[in-house]
């Protein structure tokens, strides 16, 4: 029965709405930026170490939660909470918020637990009023400052918080400058400025249908909702998605009492960073503009002068920001990117947060920071954004340069690097113009295996569908090419050899830049740098190395690539997908041969011509990786992809064997499938043609063998692809041991062959009856290519058609072919790893699809203990170094 006790409300104690920070009283600190944004964290931090910082408050971001929780209402009881946060900054400053003789000018800012610069919203000189403009001109003497000041406020108030045009502002600005007969803003008078105050509010007024509000309470109010809801506007939402960040529950607000700039010429703005962004040497680095606002500095409109000059101009004010600097990276241990601000010779700090730096920055600031003993190696290693070291081995654009070009489109990043170059609408020219020695960028709808000489003689490769494991991006990825795929503005048009975006055509003659680590596409040529291992990034390579647990191999399918990757710290081959060897145009015909041949016999014919192909390679991809493992994966992809589907290309392949072009098309529509993806491929193939597996088994023992011989220590692994049941394994891995062991013999052989067989767990079902297959299996590797191809139901090469609207409306946070899903898919892999260490406990587990490379992914690999991980040549360092950040963080 209900109690008289159960029917009263439990008490809840209503939330706090403020949080000030000021000389008399401190109430958040650094470590609160869920809470308070890392602005206001860092203000209120700023004020308890004894940096001059102007008085203020932040309103949490548990408030702008609310205010969406409650569908845009403004919580209950904010505004009172306001007046009284108000009221102490007043007692701080001495002046009166609205007063006509001392009036309090406050800022509104956003600020998020993460940086989202420039994203979200900000009001500045709040507080002015007809009124108060007077208090201002009495209390500075300067007339020309108070109506500067608020014009700017009824500017910012009418674009930012009203959604007014700027433009309507910038007219009567020109009307007024027109009648005073001068050019730049500065050079108005006070008497001007005045008369720019008065068409501002009329504008306003008309626009908005409601005067420009008199009270300094109800401005305050309305700014701090606009910042609420600058929270979710498509540009800040899309940068949240772009840079992966999740689970914010909204924007801090931090309001805080106004200091100038603009007053004269003993003030001044600035931003700094303690160390160099771009290079992380340990300089004092930044610009300041004397007599301006800091929105000058960010808008561009004034060129600022570097921070080295500050000394000519107020010596006393650069000592003090220098003890500044070397205060707060003692207090933060990190890099700091700071702003402040000189009212009439006195300095105000009006910023700090972890600086923004370029990968190579990052390392020297780490590997620097461990010198000084400020921080230790593990938080050296935790400090470097692991992806981010691709960019220390590929050209990059210089960010100088990349301000000036016409952006024409962006795609997906799909692999890293930064290329210049005409426009190829085909494979086979873009072979033909690359050998006569032009550089060139492949542009197609998508890319199909048909286009490897193609894709390998760009120096680029550009794709108007697909997403970041569709066939364009695995191939350069694993090239260190750079590909942009999926820029669906492309309306490519192969026949006519032309590109139309937005309205514009483009053909073979144009040129264009693509930057594979950002994707965007460029018209015109773009000034690069090229990189080199500095010494920082060898420590920090070393240390990561001495922290890892999981191995990091590579997937690699020529010598060249094996090479590469293992300068790079690979430890072995994770993956060799055998079919790219297939495509070189010296043996794709034997290939051919091989799918057309209507008996065993014919087919044995064509294999035995591959063979000596195959073995090559192997040789060469031995001898790169010698003394380290190579895992070979079987022949993978439906055989239709190795022929034309055109009849120009069925007629040049019937010719070249003698057949008839109608046997061509007959067995290309024989091999034509509905779902390709799901159709005769992997290990079904070696099921009805054994043969192919025992021609690539033979090439590897030959191999191996001959490697021996010449004392080059071979290590192969053969790794059987798309297994979903035992029996096929079973009786495959049966094949390769009988061939193994009958190889051995044919070559006399006596030293010591052992080759492991494994497979590759890409099939759900395969996750799922691990163990079962784990008894014929002496390891395996996670495809998670196809894994959440198929855990999913998403076609790896299609996702782009609606992967945007999945990202945009929440439906996904992250794609999941680049990063784990680990609530799905994750959940498969732990239990094939279960499963499959249940029957052997010392079965090796590893994995080979493209979330190899993936910090995050990584992460999760290293929390259910795989033993290694493999991913393309140019993200091995990331490996190494997120591995080790997986250990660290995982103990
Ligand atoms: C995979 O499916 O994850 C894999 C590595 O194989 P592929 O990408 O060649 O299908
Ligand atoms: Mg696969």
């Amino acid at each position: 029965m209900p109690t008289a006790t159960a029917k009263r409300k439990p008490k809840t104690n209503p939330p706090k709405m403020t949080y000030c920070w000021g000389e008399s009283k401190t109430e958040g600190n650094a470590s609160q930026k869920d809470l308070l944004g890392g602005k206001g964290a860092n203000l209120a931090e700023m004020t308890s170490i004894g940096l001059p910082v102007p008085p203020g408050f932040t309103i949490p971001t548990t408030i702008c939660a609310a205010y969406y929780e409650q569908n845009g209402r403004m919580p209950v009881g904010l505004d009172e909470a306001t007046k009284t946060a108000i009221r102490r900054v007043e007692r701080e400053t001495g002046k009166k918020f609205g007063s006509n003789t001392n009036p309090l000018l406050v800022s509104v800012r956003s600020g998020a637990a993460v940086s989202m610069p420039g994203m979200m919203d900000t009001v500045l000189n709040l507080g002015l009023t007809d009124k108060a403009v007077q208090g201002m001109i009495e209390l500075t003497g300067n007339e020309r400052f108070a109506w500067d000041a608020y014009r700017r406020l009824i500017n910012m108030f009418g674009d930012v918080v009203m959604g007014m045009n700027h433009e309507d502002f910038e007219h009567e600005f020109d009307v007024v400058k027109r009648k005073y007969k001068v050019t730049l803003d500065t050079e108005l008078p006070a008497k001007g400025l005045e008369e720019v105050c008065q068409r501002y509010k009329k504008v306003y007024k008309a626009k908005v249908g409601s005067a420009f509000p008199q009270n300094p309470y109800k401005q305050l109010l309305l700014s701090i909702e606009a910042v609420f809801k600058s929270w979710n506007t498509h540009r800040a939402k899309m940068y949240r998605q772009i840079e992966g960040i999740i689970g914010l529950r909204g924007t801090a607000v931090n309001v805080q009492a106004m200091v100038f700039g603009n007053m004269g010429k003993d003030s001044g703005t600035g931003v700094a960073f303690t160390r160099d962004p771009s290079t992380g040497e340990d300089k004092f680095w930044g610009e300041f503009l004397i007599d301006a606002q800091g929105e000058d500095v960010v808008a561009g409109i004034r060129t600022p002068q570097p921070v080295s000059k500050m000394r000519k101009w107020n010596d006393k004010i650069f000592c003090e920001l220098l003890v500044i600097k070397k205060k707060l990276e003692k207090h933060y241990r990190d890099m700091q990117d700071i702003e402040y601000t000189i009212e009439r010779g006195k300095l105000w700090m009006l910023q700090t947060r972890n600086g923004k730096r370029t990968a190579a920055s990052a390392v020297k600031v780490a590997v620097d920071l461990v010198a000084t003993r400020l921080i230790t190696k593990d938080e050296a290693l935790l400090r470097i954004p692991a992806a981010d070291l691709v960019q220390l081995l590929l050209p990059s654009f210089t960010t100088k340069s990349k301000k000036d070009v016409t952006k024409l489109a962006k795609g997906l990043a799909a692999s890293p690097g930064a290329v210049t170059g005409g426009l190829a609408f085909s494979a086979e020219d873009a072979v033909t113009r690359a050998e006569a020695g032009e550089d060139v960028i492949l542009i197609r709808k998508e890319t199909s295996p048909e286009d490897i000489d193609g894709m390998q003689h760009a120096v680029g490769i550009l794709t108007s569908t697909g997403g970041s494991s569709s066939h364009a991006a695995v191939v350069a990825r694993g090239w260190g090419k750079c590909c942009v795929s999926g820029a669906s503005a492309l309306h490519i048009n192969p026949v006519r050899k032309t590109v139309d975006i937005d309205g514009q055509t483009y053909g073979e003659k144009d040129i264009f830049s693509i930057d594979g680590g950002t994707g965007e596409v460029m018209l015109g040529e773009v000034e690069r740098h090229e990189p080199k291992p500095s010494k920082a990034y060898l420590t920090i390579m070393k240390w990561a190395d001495q922290k890892r647990r999981m191995n990091v191999r590579t997937n690699a399918d020529s010598p060249e690539d094996a090479k590469r990757a293992r300068e790079f710290g690979a430890e072995g081959i994770g993956l060799t997908r055998t079919e790219h060897m297939f495509f070189e145009s010296d043996r794709i015909l034997a290939m051919r041969q091989m799918i057309l041949a209507d008996t065993k016999e014919k087919r044995e014919d064509a294999l035995a011509r591959l063979m000596p192909y195959q073995c090559d390679d192997f040789v060469g991809i031995f001898t790169a990786m010698k003394g380290l493992p190579v895992t070979i994966r079987l022949l993978d992809p439906p055989l239709h992809e190795f022929l034309p589907h055109d009849h120009a290309g069925q007629r040049d392949v019937a010719h070249a064997l003698g057949i008839k072009p109608s046997q061509v098309k007959r067995r290309v529509e024989q091999l034509h499938e509905f779902n390709p993806m799901l159709g005769h491929r992997g290990c079904r193939l070696a099921i009805t043609y054994p043969e192919i597996l025992v021609m690539q088994v033979t090439a590897i023992v030959e191999a191996t063998i001959e490697c021996k011989r010449k004392r080059v220590d071979a290590k192969p692994e053969i790794m059987i692809p798309l297994v979903g049941t035992h029996e096929e394994l079973a009786q495959l891995r049966e094949l390769t041991q009988e061939t193994i062991d009958r190889i051995k013999k044919k070559e006399q052989y006596r030293g010591k062959l052992t080759i492991p067989i494994g497979t590759m767990i890409e099939i759900p079902r395969a996750a799922i009856i691990a163990d079962d297959i784990a008894d014929v299996a002496d390891f395996f590797s996670f495809g998670t290519n196809d894994l959440t191809q198929l855990t999913y139901g998403y076609s790896r090469d299609d996702i782009n058609s609606f992967l945007p609207h999945y990202l945009n409306n929440g439906l996904l946070d992250v794609d999941p072919f680049q990063s784990i899903d680990v609530a799905g898919v994750g959940k498969l892999i732990s239990m094939g790893c279960e499963g499959g260490r249940s029957v052997n406990s010392k079965l090796k587990i590893g994995i080979c699809g493209e979330h190899g490379g993936d910090p995050k992914s990584i992460e999760f690999c290293n929390s259910v203990e795989l033993n290694y991980v493999s991913c393309s040549p140019f993200r091995v360092p990331t490996a190494r170094l997120a591995s080790a950040q997986a250990e660290i963080k995982g103990k």
